[in-house]
């Protein structure tokens, strides 16, 4: 219904974009009003009163009005716009002072994302209070025991209660405003995140009744780089600004200057302007149609629900379907125990990372990770989730898309799916291959220095990766190929053998005198199989002596991200994955010089 509104999809139909939640495509009225200020009105606000000054300033200012009538903030003087919800949270923790609480804790939801989490730990420091966690249940679920033990929680020594409107790694939806009714009597200064929340239901902060509000222009249709503070007026006055600069003053010496009334007090510097205008289209967007949009999602929602609670290997968390009928009784009542269409899930057999891998290939977008929650993922003794998240723009045919891709990437993934491990009429070209590297012993491969970090000889395993064709069949080697590596012992899988950053628990060490190791991620594996393969090719000494210093500092020399490289296998892996390999790279090496010194 609403997906033709959106350029993006217009140049990438084969696109399905699930991770709505990371950022939403944008509004087709946002990039023309972000671009009709860069061709019409570009020009500098509030400093000056030439025409275009004018017309910018004008532009901006309606953005602010616009906003405000969004959330139903009383006055436009209450927006502040920002760079989004994390400056949002920590111009308010930073600009708390002890006059303006009372108490000495500071309340969070166990599932709070980091920059709901972090502010208020640097607060406690400054102001001496104490952090303490509202439990959720071990399925991610907040319902009627999580929420009577909130109440409970909700006392006089509570000096100020930080929580989402919505859960971005679980999608909960929380009942903010009978939380914030309870809160205002225990005198609890109250700070909504509603970053999840803005694009998916109507928000109104005077019936919620909250402190601040918090969002962010990239999850509701606008752009990156611009968010929004709603603070109650007396609030706002006795905050002190985070960013002092230019334009947030009305009188400066060397020694002291006079701040602005808000909302200019904490809009120092140069604004981004067409971020802010681009905002202000996305809050007419969603003011105009949020009726729709919640119907539609509601069943897109429940059509994703009902797709993953039928496949019997997936471990979903959160509150999900069984809350969803409440929804639909009344599209505008938000209830305790509903969720937004937003599904946070794990698979009992398979890493998260190679199910995300193969499906990326798909031209599937979803997200997987601890999606900036890492307390709560504890909580829930996970590493991460798959989430899926949807925006006003999800097609039925998109979940459907979704369902397929995962169908079959489950099914490769499965042992049994059978892959051709090789076609036999390259099996012969493999047999001489093994017979070179087999007598390569004797042939003088190690002292060629030139050698390191190319290619230059084809061992088994990336002779096979070097056939496969395409990403796809890359994968399936890789896959095949997990089941070659020297796997080190579960009694050995400790934390002195650890290694971090690939996304997935590693570790590497010697085990009976060879090379291990470990990893739950098949993909990452059959990568680790590879380089020891390399390793061990290197390494094997020129003659009967059993510790070959020669072939050891080649080994230890060679740069095997490059050889990846050259095999074209990282450019599949995300930036952050990369750096992983690099340090399982690293710790190979600092166990191959080790073990070859002693
Ligand atoms: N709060 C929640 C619930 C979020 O989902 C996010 C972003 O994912 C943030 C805060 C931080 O938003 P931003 O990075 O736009 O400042």
């Amino acid at each position: 219904m609403f997906k033709n509104q959106f350029p993006f999809f217009i140049n990438k139909p084969e696109q399905v974009y699930l991770d709505s939640a990371a950022t939403t495509q944008k509004h087709q009225s946002v990039i023309q009003a972000v671009n009709d200020y860069h061709c019409l009105s570009s020009a500098t606000v509030h400093r000056s009163a030439y025409a275009i000054a004018n017309e910018a300033t004008l532009l901006f200012e309606q953005a602010r009005d616009l906003t405000a009538q969004l959330i139903n903030s009383p006055t436009a003087e209450q927006i502040v716009f920002n760079s989004g919800a994390t400056e949002s949270i920590n111009t308010i923790a930073s600009g708390l002072q002890k006059k303006m609480i009372t108490g000495n804790k500071i309340l969070i939801l166990a599932s709070e994302h980091h920059a709901n989490i972090l502010p208020w730990q640097q607060l406690s420091a400054r102001l001496g209070l104490s952090i303490e966690v509202v439990n959720i249940s071990d399925k991610g679920q907040f319902t009627q025991p999580e929420y009577a033990a909130l109440l409970k929680q909700l006392s006089s020594d509570v000096a100020i209660l930080a929580m989402a409107h919505v859960s971005n790694a679980l999608g909960n939806i929380y009942p903010v405003e009978e939380v914030c009714r309870l809160a205002n009597q225990q005198n609890i200064l109250t700070v909504i995140d509603g970053t999840q929340a803005i694009a998916h239901m109507s928000v109104d902060v005077t019936a919620i009744n909250c402190d601040f509000y918090v969002f962010s222009g990239h999850k509701m249709y606008a752009p990156t780089g611009v968010g929004v503070m709603y603070g109650k007026r007396t609030l706002l006055n006795e905050l002190l600004p985070l960013r002092l600069g230019g334009e947030m003053i009305t009188r400066v010496s060397f020694t002291d200057a006079e701040y602005q009334a808000p909302p200019l007090k904490f809009e120092g510097g140069t604004p981004n302007i067409s971020g802010v205008i681009g905002l202000g289209a996305a809050a007419t967007f969603l003011k105009s149609n949020m009726h729709s949009i919640q119907q539609h999602e509601i069943l897109l929602s429940k059509l994703l629900s009902d797709g993953l609670e039928k496949r019997h290997d997936i471990r979903l968390f959160g509150n999900v379907s069984a809350h969803l009928n409440q929804r639909n009784q009344n599209v505008d009542e938000v209830t305790l125990g509903c969720s937004i269409g937003l599904h946070s899930f794990v698979f009992s057999n398979h890493h998260l990372h190679d199910v995300a891998t193969l499906i990326y290939q798909k031209n599937i977008a979803v997200r997987v990770g601890h999606h900036c929650a890492m307390p709560l993922m504890n909580v829930l003794n996970i590493n991460g989730t798959m989430r899926v998240s949807i925006g006003c723009y999800t097609t039925e045919q998109d979940i459907q898309r979704f369902f397929h891709a995962l169908d079959n990437t489950l099914a490769e993934l499965d042992e049994n799916a059978g892959y051709q491990l090789i076609p036999k009429s390259k099996q012969q070209d493999v047999n001489q291959h093994t017979d070179k590297i087999n007598n390569a012993n004797s042939i003088s491969h190690c002292n060629d220095n030139s050698t390191v970090g190319k290619v230059t000889e084809t061992l088994p395993i990336s002779f096979n990766i070097k056939q496969a064709k395409g990403w796809d069949n890359q994968y399936r080697q890789l896959l095949l190929a997990s089941k070659n590596l020297n796997t080190l012992p579960v009694e050995m899988r400790l934390n002195e053998n650890a290694v971090f950053g690939c996304e997935s628990d590693l570790w590497i060490a010697y085990s009976n005198d060879q090379l291990c190791a470990y990893s739950q991620s098949k993909i990452i594996r059959g990568i680790l199989a590879l380089i020891l393969e390399k390793v061990m090719y290197l390494n094997t000494p020129l003659t009967n002596n059993h510790r070959d210093q020669k072939s050891t500092s080649i080994a230890a020399s060679f740069d095997y991200f490059a050889y990846l490289t050259e095999l074209n296998l990282t450019p599949f892996f995300s930036v952050g994955r990369q750096d992983g390999i690099r340090n399982a790279i690293t710790a190979i090496k600092a166990k191959l010089a080790i073990h070859h010194k002693t």
